[in-house]
């Protein structure tokens, strides 16, 4: 060979030499081993080459490069297949939300095209962990997602704007078991400032936290409500409270569940956040590719595993609070029948109790319970209030001629002429007996004395007819004002003196403050 074929020869071995220690170098971080035998062999290729060393070094290479390749193509398709179920347990995740599930489906779309080279599987990798942190975003901290999703890992943060459980059903649910709560309140209780508060909070979306302090709320106010509406017998005071404590034992569990679930969820996004920034160090930091995949592998099997757990108990959460609303509704529900069926049997008991059977005038109760109010209001205003007594003469004869039963209706025929002739204002009720008790407020003893004469000439004018016979009935009256010294007993008293100064001139008489001359 000639010495000139000998110099292009060495250059070019020498520039072959180079080469392949550049390119080995280029692709050091492919395998441990790979990279021992690769720094073996730019040993024996730099400076003066020893290729009877480097020929070895090349065999061992050339086996560890075939087997590799073999590694490479199932790493990629692991790999793409666990990032397969995790975008596709994120897509159960995020069904709610379009946007998202769209960027989801995207990604599922393009994990099912095949693979390139390793450098496309880094971009998978980012891009799954970049749609998780923005799920994770959104679902515990209430960020927006952002409008594009970058090749890069880093992900932009938007400002929080609207609720976040906007997008979940289960919360909805909830505030439609809220709403229906507050329903019959709302109509109830118009202008009232912390029901109000509540319905506009609901149209503006609140936390799960904040839903189940304003169910405590609402059933305070039920609570409260019922009480008030219930100043009742023991027997039924005593099944609301039983009722109320069930209600309130619902709260406190629901409360405890609430905040338990609070905490595991706390704890399950951090262990979601660290797969995450792991996998992240992983893909920057690994120096080797099987290590890479060892280890983003395990990180988003278990990334993959804590979301289904995450999930799994959030629905049951939710559903064990949403169950737990809908008894406590229920209970909330028969509560108010049972308060309203025992409200109207009061009403009615009260009106019987405060009622005369045989003339259906308001009886002596009523009148007293009517002469203490009337009383307090003279009191406060000093407005005039007058007392007046009447009583049917020789109504005894009427039993005695007639029969009781003539004078039992007697009785219901006066009482109800005497309402017809008094005022709206006034009041008349039976005393007992044949005999009756007026109120008769702002008027003056003239007027009064007047009225009262008006009804006394009146009555003894009806025509009754007993057994053919014409009978005919009158009444004594006895009335008087209330003055600066007197008491409710005074007046009565007053009252019934006159009246029997009435009798004592002769009956069908009127006698008031008025008449100074008996
Ligand atoms: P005076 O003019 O003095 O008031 O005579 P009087 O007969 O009306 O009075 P007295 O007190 O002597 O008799 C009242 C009678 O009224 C006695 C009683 O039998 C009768 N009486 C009381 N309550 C009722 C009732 O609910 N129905 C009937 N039919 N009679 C009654
Ligand atoms: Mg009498
Ligand atoms: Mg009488």
């Amino acid at each position: 060979m000639e010495a000139k074929q000998l110099q292009a020869l060495k250059q070019n071995n020498a520039l072959l030499c180079q080469f392949i220690v550049r390119l080995s170098a280029f692709y050091e971080g492919f395998s441990d081993k790979i990279d021992s035998e690769l720094k073996v062999l730019r040993g024996h290729l730099s400076g003066t080459p020893n290729f009877s060393l480097a020929t070895v070094s090349i065999e061992k290479l050339n086996k560890s490069l075939q087997r590799q390749e073999i590694t490479l193509r199932k790493y990629s398709v692991d790999t793409v297949s666990s990032l397969e179920d995790a975008m596709k347990q994120l897509q159960k995740i995020v069904f709610e939300d379009n946007e998202l599930k769209s960027l989801t489906t995207q990604e599922l779309i393009k994990l099912n095209q095949p693979v390139g080279d390793i450098f496309s599987i880094y971009k998978l990798y980012a891009k799954a962990i970049a749609l998780h942190r923005i799920a994770l975003n959104k679902e515990m901290i209430g960020l927006e997602p952002s409008n594009e999703i970058g090749s890069s890992a880093e992900v932009q943060q938007s400002v929080p704007t609207r609720s976040v459980q906007d997008d979940n059903p289960h919360y909805r649910s909830i505030l439609v078991e809220l709403n229906h709560l507050i329903a019959s309140y709302a109509q109830k209780k118009q202008n009232d400032q912390q029901l109000n508060d509540i319905k506009q909070r609901l149209d503006e979306g609140m936390s799960e936290d904040q839903l189940l302090k304003s169910c405590v709320v609402i059933l305070r106010m039920i609570v409260q409500d019922a009480m008030s509406e219930a100043s009742l017998t023991g027997k039924v005071i005593q099944s609301l409270h039983r009722s109320l404590g069930e209600v309130s034992n619902d709260v406190n569990i629901a409360i405890e569940d609430s905040q338990a679930q609070f905490e595991q969820r706390k704890a399950g996004t951090e262990q979601i956040k660290r797969h995450i920034s792991y996998i992240e160090e992983t893909v920057s930091e690994s120096e080797s590719l099987e290590s890479l995949k060892e280890q983003t592998q395990l990180r988003v099997e278990k990334l993959v595993a804590t979301l289904s757990e995450q999930q799994d108990n959030d629905e049951q959460g939710q559903e064990a609070l949403l169950a737990l609303l809908s008894s406590m509704q229920s209970r909330i529900d028969t509560l108010q029948q049972q308060t309203s069926v025992y409200k109207k049997k009061l009403a009615e008991q009260a009106m019987q109790s405060r009622t005369d059977p045989l003339t259906r005038l308001p009886n002596r109760q009523a009148y007293n319970e009517k002469l203490d109010a009337a009383f307090a209001n003279y009191k406060e205003y000093g407005a005039t209030l007058a007392v007046a007594v009447v009583d049917i003469d020789h109504f005894k004869s009427i039993n005695d001629r007639f029969g009781h039963a003539a004078g039992d209706k007697t009785l219901q025929v006066v009482s109800k002429f005497l309402k017809q002739n008094l005022s709206e204002k006034d009041f008349v009720a039976r005393w007992g007996g044949e005999e009756f008790v007026m109120l008769l407020p702002e008027s003056q003893m003239t007027e009064i004395d007047k009225k009262l004469n008006e009804i006394r000439t009146k009555l003894a004018a009806m025509p009754f007819k007993f057994k053919q016979e014409k009978v005919k009935i009158t009444a004594s009256f006895g009335a008087t004002c209330f003055g600066k010294e007197d008491t409710t007993e005074t007046v009565f008293e007053r009252a019934d003196e006159y009246l029997y100064k009435a009798k004592r001139n002769g009956r069908n008489l009127v006698v008031t403050d008025l008449s100074t001359d008996l």
